[in-house]
Order: structure tokens, then C-alpha cells, then sequence
């Protein structure tokens, strides 16, 4: 028997008319171009084109109470995380299988061993965080949280990004969008409901944190970017604010294949390229391997790691961001090794659902066993970022069969698929219909958190905003850069 999927209340009544969609439709692409929720084209890059982001026209509704828990949440996350980053054993430990058989995560590690190793000229750590969570509506174990009338119970992390964490700026501008539409529809009263979203300003405030911590005002920051960059605007708003927010402060941008032919150090391990020493190093490309077109790549991640900037994300701070990382503190017994507070613990442990290793171990044979049983209820993991990566339903099962007996398999992790209520609205696409079709949505949010210190303290830790990317309900990820997903923004009830 088919389960019907629970479905979020409609934020104001659908469908709209045609005649009212033409236009508002005709007349957001407009403001979304013309306010920055864009993006360059992939199928027809020009630097001197901009296509706007596709956007969902009518806010997603999102339960308030789990809003704000997910708000309040991040400090706490943020701390486990920079403690995560900061335990040699743990990492060690947890990537000890993977490292061998993965090469990228294997490359990370020796450069994370060689510094540890030489001793890091520079302890201090920028955390530029955002936590993915999706509500679940399948509840395993219904209780005080979750009546059984529930929309959903609770929310579930997907993952938590430690590197190139995007949509410090799309994120805002999402509900920029938003707003607009509610004001055009005239619906003016509902506009209380969209929480406010500083999320650029308080990544930028990190970032110039960082550089003061660093001292020397004429240091500049620098933004490691890929050799195309696609999602310009999220990357250029984070410079223009940070040139709004400090006008003395120059920021600068570098592949890393420029780094590898220009970057040096200093007597002090200062970062210097083309004439600037550098701060704070914002790696906004460096999370997948096709960053990395040679050796020479990799060395100069390893240089700029050796080097006095303040980087985010330095190397513990990407190691920790692994998936297998993540399904390493999912084992019972280790976020007690991270937090003191039995309240942290609990609170932490009530957003973790169901990850399990592949390593060669019974546990790991369990996992398989349990995925090949029900593929459905799973989504297997490889140890990369920035979306498509992951494997779904029945192809999991051909996956598994194939790597069963490798050590491959220990480079992959299983996670529970988390079932997210339905929510109905439009869709809005570059190249799209003048009129779109009224779909069913699916949200993830994520939560972003900044936090800066060392090994023994820590100097700022704060949640600093949000974003929520929203995809038709049949598609397996909903990456907006990637073509999937949509800019949306919780409409709070
Ligand atoms: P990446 O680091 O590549 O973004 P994610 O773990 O975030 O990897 O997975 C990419 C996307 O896949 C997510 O944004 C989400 O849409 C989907 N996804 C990942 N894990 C789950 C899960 N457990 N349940 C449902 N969907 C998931
Ligand atoms: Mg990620
Ligand atoms: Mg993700």
C-alpha cells in the first residue's frame, strides 16, 4: 500500500491565476536579475552574463518551533565541530580506513599529517559552517516529540559543510524575492513570518574578524576559487560586503593552480602572492579533486596550509567536514568524547539519524546486508562535496554488490533517507515556461554558524543566519548551482 507523504499547508491560496502568474513571474525574473540572485549559465557561459537563479515564487512553509530549534542548535555544533577538528585521535581514527582507499581524503590527510607534523604556524581556526537538515516525517520511534498526527517530527542533519559552506548571500536573497512577490500578491501582512536573514553580513564579520586577529591591516583576503566559477554572485557578495563592512580591507581571488605558480611564503611563513600577503584564506574550490589538476595543486594546498593565514577551512576543520567524519560521531559514545553538557549531548544526538560504516567489521556487514534488504530506505555516501555524489534506491543495491568484497566499500558511508513533508508551489527556471506548473517541493534547511579559535579556546562562536533550497519531491538532491534545486525561504507557521 502507498504511504501518503504528509504535506505542508499551501503559505496563501493556490493555484494563482494564470493571468496574475504571467506577469508576476515575468516581472521577479527581473528583480532577481536585477538585485544579484544570479548565476552564470553553464550551457552558455559568458563572464559577461548573468542568468538569474531558478527560485521557488511563493515561500515553503516551515514549522517555527523546529526553525528556531535548528537556529539554536548551531552553537552547539559549531563547538562539537571545532573540538572534532582538534582531536588528532578521533580524525585519525575515523579516516584510517578511507584514507587508503580514497585517494582524495588519503591526499588531505598527509597534508593534515605533514603540518601536524612540522607544527601549524598558524593555530587559530576561521569555521565557516552551515549545517543541511530536512524534517523527517517517518518517525522510528514516535514518542513525547512526535505525536502520531504529526506533519513531521523533527529535523535531521543532512551533513554539515566545513568547506566552501555557499548561499551566504543567496540565502538572503531568497527571502529578498520572496518578499517581493508577497507585496506584489498584496499580501503585506504575511511578510512578519519571513525571519530575518543576516547571514552574509555575519560570514563577512568572520572573515574580518579573522584578519584582525591576524594583524596586519595591510594583509588581504583571498578567495581560492575554481577555474570557471558559476555561482559568481553568492562569491562577489561575500567580497562587496566585506568591502562594505571594512572599505580598508582588499580581497583578492586565486585558483589554486595560481597559487601553485606564484604563491610563496615569507621568513615568517607569510602567505605572499602577486605583491599581497595574505590574511585569511577562504577556499571557496578545493572540496573535489577536479580542483586539483596536477600535483601542483595539491602542493600548493599544502604551502598555503604551512603558511601564518588564517584559513577556512584549515585542514582538521575539512577533515572534520567528511562524511565519514560525520558517520564517526554518529557511533555511540562519541559525541560524549567532544561535549560535556549531558543537555548538548542530547540535543545533538536527537538531529542524528542512522549512518553506518562500510569498513570490513560486523558492523559494516550489517550495514550491507541492511542496505541490500531495503535500498529504498537508504542513501550511500562517497567522501566528496558539493552534490551529485551520492548514490540512491535500487542503484544502491548494484553499488553495494559490486564493492562488497573491495576495500573500496570503506571509502562510502550509509545513511537513513530522510523523508521530508511535501509542500506545493512554482518552480521559476532560466528558459523555463512563462507560466510554471504548480509542483510538489521538498526543502532542505541549512543553518550557517561562524566560529573562531585553537586547540585550547575559543574566541567567537555564534549561528549567523540561514538558507533554504527547495526541489521538485522526485529528485534525489536539489543543488541550485547544479541545476536541481531552487532558492526558497522559510515561511515560519
Ligand atoms: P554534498 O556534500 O555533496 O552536498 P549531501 O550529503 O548534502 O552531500 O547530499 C547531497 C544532497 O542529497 C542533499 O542536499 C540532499 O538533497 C540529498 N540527501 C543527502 N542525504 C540525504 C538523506 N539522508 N536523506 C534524503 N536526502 C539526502
Ligand atoms: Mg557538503
Ligand atoms: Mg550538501
Amino acid at each position: 500500500m502507498a504511504v501518503e507523504i504528509p504535506r505542508l499547508p499551501h503559505t496563501l491560496p493556490l493555484p494563482l491565476k494564470d493571468d496574475v502568474l504571467l506577469e508576476l513571474v515575468d516581472k521577479t525574473k527581473d528583480w532577481a536579475l536585477m538585485h544579484g540572485a544570479a548565476m552564470r549559465s553553464k550551457a552558455n557561459f559568458s563572464k559577461d552574463s548573468l542568468n538569474f537563479a531558478p527560485f521557488v515564487l511563493v515561500p515553503s512553509a516551515f514549522p517555527r518551533k523546529e526553525f528556531y530549534k535548528a537556529v539554536q542548535l548551531q552553537q552547539i555544533l559549531n563547538e562539537l565541530m571545532h573540538r572534532v577538528a582538534h582531536n588528532r585521535e578521533f580524525l585519525t581514527k575515523s579516516l584510517k580506513e578511507t584514507i587508503q582507499v580514497d585517494e582524495f581524503t588519503g591526499n588531505l590527510f598527509k597534508i593534515y599529517e605533514t603540518v601536524q607534523d612540522e607544527g601549524v604556524s598558524q593555530p587559530i581556526s576561521l569555521g565557516l559552517l552551515r549545517s543541511d537538515t530536512m524534517l523527517e516525517t517517518t518517525c522510528p520511534s514516535p514518542g513525547k516529540n512526535c505525536p502520531p498526527s504529526a506533519l513531521y517530527c523533527c529535523w535531521k542533519q543532512v551533513e554539515i559543510n566545513t568547506i566552501a559552506s555557499g548561499f551566504g548571500w543567496l540565502g538572503p536573497a531568497s527571502a529578498l524575492i520572496q518578499r517581493f512577490v508577497l507585496q506584489e500578491l498584496n499580501h503585506h501582512e504575511m511578510l512578519v513570518n519571513l525571519p530575518d536573514n543576516n547571514a552574509l553580513e555575519g560570514l563577512c564579520s568572520g572573515m574580518l574578524e579573522a584578519w584582525k586577529i591576524y594583524g596586519d591591516s595591510k594583509a588581504a583576503i583571498l578567495f581560492i576559487i575554481e577555474d570557471v566559477t558559476y555561482n559568481i554572485c553568492d562569491q562577489r557578495f561575500h567580497e562587496f560586503e566585506l568591502r562594505r563592512l571594512n572599505p580598508y580591507v582588499k580581497v583578492i581571488r586565486r585558483t589554486l593552480t595560481d597559487m601553485a605558480q606564484r604563491a610563496k611564503l615569507g621568513p615568517d611563513n607569510e602567505l605572499l602572492i602577486d605583491g599581497y600577503a595574505v590574511s585569511v584564506v577562504y577556499f571557496r574550490a578545493g572540496y573535489e579533486p577536479g580542483h586539483y589538476h596536477s600535483q601542483k595543486e595539491w602542493d600548493a594546498r599544502l604551502l598555503i596550509e604551512r603558511s601564518q593565514a588564517i584559513k577556512s577551512p584549515s585542514i582538521h576543520y575539512h577533515l572534520a567536514g567528511t562524511k565519514k567524519v560525520q558517520q564517526a560521531l554518529a557511533r555511540p559514545g562519541a559525541i560524549e568524547m567532544f561535549l560535556g553538557e549531558a543537555s548538548k549531548i542530547e540535543a545533538v544526538k536527537e538531529i542524528f539519524t542512522g549512518l553506518y560504516s562500510l569498513d570490513f567489521d560486523e558492523f559494516g556487514d550489517q550495514a550491507i546486508q541492511m542496505a541490500l534488504d531495503a535500498p529504498e530506505r537508504f542513501v550511500l555516501k562517497p567522501q566528496r562535496e558539493g552534490g551529485g555524489n551520492n548514490i540512491y534506491g535500487k542503484e544502491i543495491r548494484d553499488a553495494i554488490l559490486k564493492m562488497k568484497d573491495s576495500r573500496e566499500r570503506t571509502a562510502w558511508i550509509l545513511m537513513e533517507r530522510i523523508n521530508p513533508p511535501l509542500s506545493t508551489g512554482y518552480i521559476v527556471r532560466p528558459g523555463g515556461p512563462d507560466i510554471p506548473e504548480l509542483v510538489d517541493l521538498v526543502s532542505e534547511l541549512g543553518i550557517f554558524g561562524v566560529i573562531i579559535g585553537d586547540s585550547t579556546k575559543i574566541y567567537s562562536n555564534r549561528q549567523v543566519g540561514h538558507m533554504l533550497r527547495t526541489k521538485v519531491s522526485t529528485a534525489n538532491e536539489g543543488g541550485v548551482a547544479a541545476g536541481l534545486g531552487a532558492l526558497d525561504s522559510p515561511y515560519l507557521i
